[in-house]
C-alpha cells in the first residue's frame, strides 16, 4: 500500500503539470483585454527583385547559402519573386544559373517581372502587362516544370485591372506582413533600424492576430516577411535578420512553431496561397514609403 505521503506527492505533480500546460497555451490580448488562444506563428520568408546577376560576391548566392546553413534552422525554404529577364539579373547567365539553383534547392519561384526593368504593372499598357505575364510564366515553367501561382507587384502597386490580369493567368497576389525595407540600394547601404523596424511591424501583426484576420494553415499562422536578395547588406546580414525575427517574436510573447521557418516547398506554397489578396476591398498593409505613397494616391482619387 502506498503511503499517504506518496499519494500527496502524485497529487501535487498532477496539479503542477495541469497548471503548466495551461500557462503554455498561447494567448493574445484583444483591445478589450480579452485573452484569446492563438496558434504558433511561422515565418514565411520571401525575397523580391532577384536573382542578382553579379559575378563577384553575388548576394542571391550568399542568401541561399545562409538559408541552407545557419545556426537557427537549417534548410529554410523561401519564395523568390523573380525578374526572369532583368538586364542586371535574371536575364544574365549568372541569373539564369541562380534561377535553376533556386528551383533545385527546393525554393518556390514566383512572378515579379519579365521585362528588362522593374516596371510598375499599373503603368504598363494592358497589352505590355499581358505579354510580360505570358513570357514570365513560360520562363518559370521552363525552369521548374510548373506554372507559378503567386505574384508580387513591383512597388506593391496594384489596381482592379492588374488584379484581374493576374487572375486570368492563374496568379494570386501575395503582399506582406513584415518588410525589412531593404530595397535595392546602390553603393553604400546599411540599416540601423533592423530590429526596431521588425519589432514595430510584428506588434501590428499581433493586433491583427487578436482580431482573427490572419488564417491558420496546418496548425500555424504564416507571417509573411519580405527581403530583397539583390541587396548586398541583406545578404551579409541574413543570419542576423533570422535571429532578430525570433527575438522580436519572443519579446512580444508570440508563440513560435517548433520549426519557426518553412522548410518544405509544398507547405510554403499552401501557406502563401492562404494569405493572398484577391480584390481591392479592404485595406491591405503596404510597407514603408510605398504604403505612404499609394495611400496618398488612393486618398487623392
Ligand atoms: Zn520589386
Amino acid at each position: 500500500m502506498p503511503s499517504r505521503y506518496v499519494w500527496w506527492k502524485w497529487l501535487v505533480i498532477f496539479c503542477v503539470s495541469l497548471l503548466s500546460s495551461c500557462s503554455t497555451t498561447p494567448q493574445v490580448s484583444t483591445s478589450s483585454g480579452e485573452q484569446l488562444p492563438i496558434k504558433p506563428i511561422r515565418f514565411l520568408l520571401t525575397f523580391d527583385d532577384g536573382p542578382s546577376g553579379a559575378t563577384h560576391k553575388n548576394p542571391t548566392q550568399k542568401i541561399l547559402n545562409t538559408l541552407a546553413d545557419n545556426q537557427f534552422q537549417e534548410n529554410i525554404k523561401a519564395i523568390f519573386f523573380v525578374q526572369t529577364r532583368a538586364h542586371h539579373g535574371g536575364g544574365t547567365d549568372t541569373g539564369q544559373r541562380l534561377l535553376r539553383r533556386l528551383n533545385t534547392e527546393g525554393h518556390l519561384l514566383a512572378f515579379h517581372t519579365a521585362t528588362k526593368h522593374h516596371d510598375n504593372h499599373c503603368f504598363l499598357k494592358p497589352e505590355e502587362l499581358e505579354s510580360s505575364l505570358w513570357v514570365g510564366i513560360e520562363d518559370l515553367i521552363t525552369i521548374s516544370g510548373n506554372a507559378p501561382r503567386l505574384v508580387r507587384p513591383p512597388f506593391w502597386s496594384y489596381n482592379a485591372s492588374t488584379l484581374s490580369s493576374y487572375n486570368r493567368h492563374g496568379l494570386q497576389m501575395l503582399l506582406t506582413d513584415l518588410s525589412a525595407n531593404d530595397g535595392k540600394i546602390h553603393g553604400v547601404n546599411w540599416s540601423w533600424r533592423k530590429r526596431s523596424n521588425l519589432l514595430n511591424q510584428l506588434r501590428r501583426v499581433k493586433s491583427e492576430l487578436a482580431s482573427g484576420s490572419i488564417p491558420e494553415v496546418d496548425g500555424h499562422i504564416p507571417v509573411v516577411v519580405t527581403f530583397h536578395d539583390v541587396n548586398s547588406y541583406t545578404a551579409r546580414n541574413m543570419a542576423v535578420y533570422i535571429q532578430i525575427l525570433l527575438e522580436v517574436a519572443r519579446e512580444l510573447h508570440l508563440p513560435i512553431a517548433e520549426k519557426p521557418f518553412y522548410d518544405d516547398r509544398t507547405q510554403l506554397e499552401k501557406a502563401a496561397l492562404a494569405r493572398t489578396v484577391h480584390s481591392m476591398h479592404g485595406q491591405q498593409y503596404i510597407p514603408g514609403f510605398w504604403g505612404w505613397l499609394w495611400g496618398l494616391r488612393l486618398n487623392s482619387i
